[in-house]
């Protein structure tokens, strides 16, 4: 299929004025989004207006999509996280971007200013780095861009990007430039999952080569430490999933091995685990957010030296309880937030590695959509059909 790989033309015609588009509207937690016009108004200071070419679904939408209302959950709201776009218009204070330049809004701030932006150390923007969860994602004056088309009634953003709709408004320190050289689908992949995935393995763990490797869920975001893994060397990467599917699909990113958790009797993973690697795997790596699988991930790390990396967002808010005496023997245990990649820094050297072939994408967008049939991405993931299923504006394909 033919991708748009030229610069769109930006509709200059709208700066400064009201835009009305099409947005997937989530009213109420686990209901169907509605695809209605909403209003989308001009960016105002440190903020720009991005038309959104394609967005994915990831698994933390779903996660927040079924979210009753509380601390970080508010209704209705416009979801999407992973996506494309072009600069439609900037609002004053904004330096260094311009209408037509494509652009990923990304969730993790990154005002390259703060002690965190600019320690190699850390990817938690200090300055801005909570904002995307508490306030609920709203802009960096608290309030929202979006209005509902008919009534009026305010649409909350959602981690400082609301991809599910033609238009959104972003601050400048969640937005990224991205070449034309990268086509359009491959770059939205690294909006999120994928960048987490990779970095998960390769800043978080810092995988070395000959290293053995365990992740729990293979969606997007598992098989993305899987390549970054299999990137960096790793001789035995063993994927868990409930769905055996999987396995064939994550041989394409360096898996090596796979436990279905259903079918290994009384046994428990990390002892199986602790089998096919001597004693346990040197990184293990749990991308589904769930707690008891995030102690199971620990239990099949090595004495000495095990490492694991949390990735999944646990989603029931449950606590992680693991044993002190199993830290004392040496294994340790961290998180990941966005793979803790700098995104105005790492998301063009991962493009870069996906131009020179060393990045495998392609295969991890399964499906396409138009933004009418959204609702068939939530389905297609809940399956387990899909990795990563793109959702198109009209016109952008
Ligand atoms: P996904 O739904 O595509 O994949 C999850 C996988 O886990 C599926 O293959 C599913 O079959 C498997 N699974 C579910 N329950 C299981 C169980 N009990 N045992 C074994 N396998 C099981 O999700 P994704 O988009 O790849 O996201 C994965 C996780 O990463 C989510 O929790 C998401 O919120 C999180 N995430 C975190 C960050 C971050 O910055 N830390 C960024 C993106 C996504
Ligand atoms: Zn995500």
């Amino acid at each position: 299929m033919e991708k748009n790989t030229q610069e769109a033309t930006p509709p200059t015609t709208t700066a400064g004025k009201i835009i009305r588009c099409k947005a997937a509207i989530c009213r109420n937690p686990g209901e169907a989004l509605v695809v209605e016009e909403i209003e989308v108004e001009p960016p105002k200071a440190w903020e720009v207006r991005l038309k959104i070419l394609c967005t994915s679904l990831c698994h933390s939408d779903v996660t927040f999509w079924k979210m009753k209302p509380g601390a970080v959950s508010a209704f209705p709201r416009i979801l999407g996280h992973e996506a494309v776009g072009v600069v439609e218009s900037v609002g004053e204070k904004v330096e260094g971007w311009r209408e037509g330049e494509r652009a990923l809004p990304v969730f993790a701030p990154d005002c390259e200013d703060c002690r965190d932006c600019r320690s190699a150390k850390s990817n938690m923007c200090a300055s801005f780095g909570r904002r995307g969860m508490v306030g609920f994602g709203m802009l960096r004056d608290g309030t929202s861009r979006f209005r509902d088309g008919s009534t009026g009634e305010v649409l909350h953003h959602f981690l400082g990007v609301s991809s599910f709709s033609e238009y959104t408004v972003v601050d400048v320190v969640n937005l990224v430039k991205i070449g034309v050289d990268i086509p359009v689908d491959k770059a939205c992949l690294l909006s999120c999952g994928v960048s987490t995935g990779v970095g998960a393995a390769w800043k978080a763990a810092e995988v070395e080569e000959g290293s053995t490797v365990a992740i729990f869920g293979l969606g997007a975001v598992g098989l993305a430490v899987a390549e970054g893994a299999r990137m960096r060397g790793a001789s035995k990467i063993i994927g868990v999933d409930l769905n055996a599917d999987k396995f064939e699909l994550g041989k394409q990113f360096g898996l090596t091995d796979f436990i279905n958790p259903t079918t290994i009797g009384d046994k428990r993973v990390s002892e199986v685990i602790k089998e096919m690697t001597d004693g346990g795997a040197d990184y293990c790596f749990e991308c589904i957010g769930l707690a008891s699988l995030m102690a199971e991930a620990f239990s099949s790390s090595r004495e000495g030296w095990g490492k694991t990396v949390i990735v999944g967002i646990e989603m029931h808010g449950a606590p992680l309880v693991v044993s002190p005496y199993e830290i004392i023997r040496g294994r340790s245990i961290c998180g990941t937030y966005f793979g803790g990649l700098k995104p105005k820094t790492h998301i063009s050297l991962l493009a870069k590695k996906y131009l020179d072939k060393e990045l495998n994408l392609d295969p991890f967008i399964t499906h396409e959509v138009g933004l009418k049939d959204i609702n068939r991405a939530f389905e297609l993931l809940a399956e387990g059909q899909s990795l990563r299923c793109l959702i198109w504006m009209d016109g952008c394909k």
